[in-house]
C-alpha cells in the first residue's frame, strides 16, 4: 500500500553543497576525463567519446536528447500539479528487444547538445513550474549531465534531480552522482541471467543491477515525500511486469524486502505491450500484454515478499485489468 509517512515541509538540492565547495568542479572534470576510453556504463567499450567516436549507446562527446517537456505520466509524486521535467535522452546502453522508445534508444531520433543547451533546458522546464528534473535513459552521458549542471545552478535551478535508470549502470558513475541525485528512480528488469542475454543483450545484468541499485538506496535511502506528497529524495524501484513471469518477479520482490528495506517504494508496472523486435515471428512468446492473473500474480508476489508501499495508482491501473 502507498504510504505517505514521512514528509519534510523544506528542500535543499543535494547538488548545492557540492557546487559550493569545489567538488563539484573536480566531478565534472573527472567525468568528462573518463570519455576518452569510455568506461561510463558496464559495457566497457573503451572507444574515445571525446573525438565523438561511439560504440553501443550510439552517443559520442555530446549527449542526444530526444525530447524535453513537462510529463504527466509519471508516477503521482513525481508528477505533481505541473508535472515532472523529463528530459530524454536518445541511445541507450541496453538492447531490450521490447523497447517502448525503440526510435529514441535503438535508432537515436534527436539533437546532439552541448552543455549550455542542456543546463537550458533544466531551466526551462523550472520556469515552466516543473517539480523536478528528470533525466530518462541517462546511464552513458553521466559526465555531460555532470558538465551541464553548474551552468544550470549559476543560473537558478534548485529543483530535485531524478536519475531514471535501467540500473544498467557503473559504480563510477554512482560515485560522479553520490550527493548529486537526490531521487533515483532504477528499474529492475531480469533477475535471470539467461533473460537478460536473450531479451536486453547483457547477461551481466543482474548482477550489475543488485549492485548499483544497493548502492543508490545506500546513497538516498527510503522515499521522502514534502508536505505536499511531492519526492524530495530516496528511491523509486520500478519492475515491469511481463509475459509469462520471464522477469523474475518473486526473486526481485523477495531481493527487495530483504536487502533494501521492506519500506522501499515499489512501482509494479502493468503497462507492458509488444513493441521494437517483437512480433509473430520474432520473440512470439512476449507477443502479448499481460493479463489481469499475471498483474495479480505479480501483486501477491510483492505482498508476499513483505513489500508494503506499493505504488497505489499502478495497483489500481492493474487492477482494472482484473
Ligand atoms: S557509455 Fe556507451 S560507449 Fe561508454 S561503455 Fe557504455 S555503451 Fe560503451
Amino acid at each position: 500500500m502507498f504510504v505517505n509517512s514521512k514528509t519534510v515541509s523544506t528542500f535543499q538540492p543535494a547538488y548545492l553543497r557540492l557546487y559550493e565547495s569545489v567538488e563539484l568542479d573536480r566531478r565534472v572534470a573527472e567525468g568528462l576525463a573518463s570519455l576518452e576510453n569510455c568506461r561510463v556504463c558496464p559495457r566497457d567499450c573503451d572507444v574515445d567519446r571525446l573525438h565523438d567516436k561511439f560504440a553501443v549507446c550510439k552517443t559520442g562527446r555530446y549527449a542526444i536528447v530526444s525530447s524535453h517537456f513537462a510529463h504527466f505520466g509519471e508516477e503521482d509524486c513525481l508528477r505533481g500539479r505541473y508535472g515532472s521535467g523529463t528530459i530524454f535522452f536518445s541511445g541507450c546502453n541496453l538492447r531490450c528487444v521490447f523497447c517502448q522508445n525503440f526510435d529514441i534508444s535503438w535508432e537515436v531520433h534527436g539533437r546532439a547538445v552541448p552543455p549550455e543547451r542542456l543546463a537550458e533546458m533544466m531551466l526551462e522546464l523550472q520556469e515552466q513550474g516543473c517539480h523536478n528534473i528528470n533525466f530518462v535513459t541517462p546511464e552513458h552521458v553521466v559526465p555531460q549531465i555532470l558538465e551541464a549542471l553548474p551552468l544550470a545552478i549559476e543560473r537558478g535551478l534548485r529543483l530535485p534531480l531524478v536519475y531514471n535508470t535501467s540500473a544498467y549502470d557503473s559504480m563510477e558513475s554512482l560515485r560522479l552522482l553520490d550527493g548529486v541525485v537526490d531521487i533515483y528512480m532504477p528499474d529492475f528488469k531480469w533477475w535471470d541471467a539467461e533473460m537478460a542475454r536473450v531479451y536486453s543483450k547483457a547477461p551481466n545484468y543482474p548482477e550489475v543491477a543488485r549492485r548499483t541499485i544497493r548502492e543508490m538506496h545506500r546513497q538516498v535511502g527510503e522515499l521522502v515525500l514534502d508536505d505536499r506528497g511531492l519526492a524530495v529524495r530516496g528511491v523509486i524501484l520500478r519492475h515491469l511486469v511481463m509475459p509469462g513471469s520471464i522477469v523474475g518477479t518473486k526473486e526481485i520482490c523477495e531481493w527487495i524486502a530483504r536487502e533494501l528495506s521492506p519500506d522501499t517504494y515499489v512501482n509494479l508496472m502493468p503497462q507492458y505491450y509488444p513493441a521494437g523486435k517483437v512480433g509473430p515471428t520474432l520473440y512470439a512468446e512476449i507477443n502479448r500484454g499481460i493479463d489481469s492473473r499475471e498483474y495479480a500474480e505479480a501483486l501477491e508476489l510483492a505482498w508476499a515478499a513483505g513489500l508494503r508501499r506499493l505504488d497505489s495508482r499502478e495497483v489500481a491501473r492493474g487492477k482494472r485489468l482484473m
